[in-house]
């Protein structure tokens, strides 16, 4: 009874083309851990949870929880309780009443559920708020109320459905360290999907990239931003530089010179992918500086900023660029000379976008995220 969740080859098809919404997904969820699946709209990402919960039937594969397949078993015997992005309380419901949802029909008595009900407002610090109907709630408060009714449920699995991100960015910090405490306290199984690699990251102990259906990997999330395996699960996660070469015995050449690359990668054309929080920027003819370069573009983030620096052709190489995400320090005005330094452990190499000819790869990195919390 203690909420090891396994997927094995879950399968959803669609339509009469037989699409498919999921595509043979396996995935371990280990009893107490927090999995966050990431991907963009439109990824499968509900359609996973769905199928997990029960709310729909897989065309192949199967859900395991501690040891025994959920196949044909209903979603409210499942053991598992889901948060969705908007918290769909009972209206006519006030809010303890909302929260006792799953003990009343259990049968136990209405005193009672409400009684343990307060208790799980309290946990969500919502205390005294037992007679409040839900429209009087903000956002954020009916969010913490949605919460409170899954954990309730006592659930061994806990689905959250992008459950904070209607939220503005102040609450949704606080519903991210309110999860935090409620998985000290409770410690439930978690499995959530988001289309934001920050919360993913800030919720997810490992992060699963999902696009098309399909998993494209998986780990902890610093091994996802250094190691992307493709150029989709750099962009998905927020990275900025993409740069074209050609790679020759574990060397990248390009414009920036040849960088030695630590993961094993074949020879012919690669993309160098580096995070902008992990390049540097030195004084122009610094002896550490991998290439000199020239300031094109400066983007303020609050106290941050993203420097976009030019490295100039070399010879039949074209130019490249490359974006660093700075903190405060000095000003780097576009035209600036700069040196740009890349550090080798944090350099990956991934084969090139198969649509690279019909867009510019910088400008693709421009578009991909330039959302900030
Ligand atoms: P996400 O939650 O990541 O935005 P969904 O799981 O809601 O994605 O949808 C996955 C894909 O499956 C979408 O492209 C959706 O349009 C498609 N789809 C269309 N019809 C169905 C259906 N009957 N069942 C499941 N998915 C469907
Ligand atoms: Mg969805």
């Amino acid at each position: 009874m203690n909420g090891h969740l396994r997927l094995e080859g879950l399968t959803l098809r669609y339509g009469p083309r037989q699409e498919p919404a999921l595509a043979d997904v396996d995935l371990d969820v280990v009893a107490g851990s927090s999995v966050a699946i990431l991907g963009p709209s439109g990824s499968g990402k509900s359609t996973l949870l769905r199928l997990t919960a029960g709310l729909e039937e897989p065309t192949a594969g199967t859900v395991v929880l501690d040891g025994v397949d959920l196949s044909g078993t209903a979603a409210e015997k499942r053991g598992m309780a889901m948060v969705f992005q908007r918290p769909l309380l009972f209206p006519h419901l006030d809010v303890a009443d909302n929260v006792a949802f799953a003990d009343r029909v259990r049968g136990v008595s209405r005193r009672a559920a409400r009684r343990r009900a307060r208790e799980f407002l309290d946990l969500v610090q919502l205390p005294g708020f037992d007679r409040r109907a839900p429209r009087s709630l903000s956002g954020g408060q009916e969010q913490r109320v949605a919460l409170a009714r899954a954990l309730a449920a006592e659930p061994r699995v806990l689905l959250l459905d992008e459950p904070f991100s209607a939220l503005d960015t102040g609450l949704r910090e606080e519903m991210y360290e309110l999860l935090d405490e409620l998985r000290l306290r409770l410690a439930p199984t978690v499995l959530l999907v988001t289309h934001d690699h920050r919360e993913a990251d800030a919720l997810g102990d490992t992060v699963a990239v999902l696009d098309g259906g399909r998993l494209l990997q998986s780990g902890p999330m610093r091994r996802l931003y250094t190691r992307p395996v493709s150029l989709a699960v750099s962009r998905l996660l927020g990275g900025r530089n993409e740069i074209a070469g050609q790679v020759r015995d574990g060397w990248h050449h390009s414009a920036l010179g040849a960088l030695r690359v630590t993961t094993p990668v074949a020879n012919g054309p690669g993309v160098l992918v580096v995070r902008q929080e992990a390049v540097q920027l030195t004084a122009p003819d610094a002896v550490d500086a991998d290439a000199p370069g020239t300031v094109v573009r400066v983007r303020r983030r609050g106290p941050r900023a993203l420097i976009t620096v030019e490295v100039g052709e070399r010879g039949p190489v074209p130019p490249a660029r490359v974006t660093a995400e700075l903190g405060p320090g000095p000003a780097l005005p576009v035209g600036r000379d700069v040196g740009v330094l890349l550090p080798v452990e944090e350099l990956a190499v991934v084969a090139a976008d198969p649509d690279a000819a019909m867009h510019q790869a910088t400008e693709v990195v421009e578009s991909a995220d330039d959302g900030q919390r």
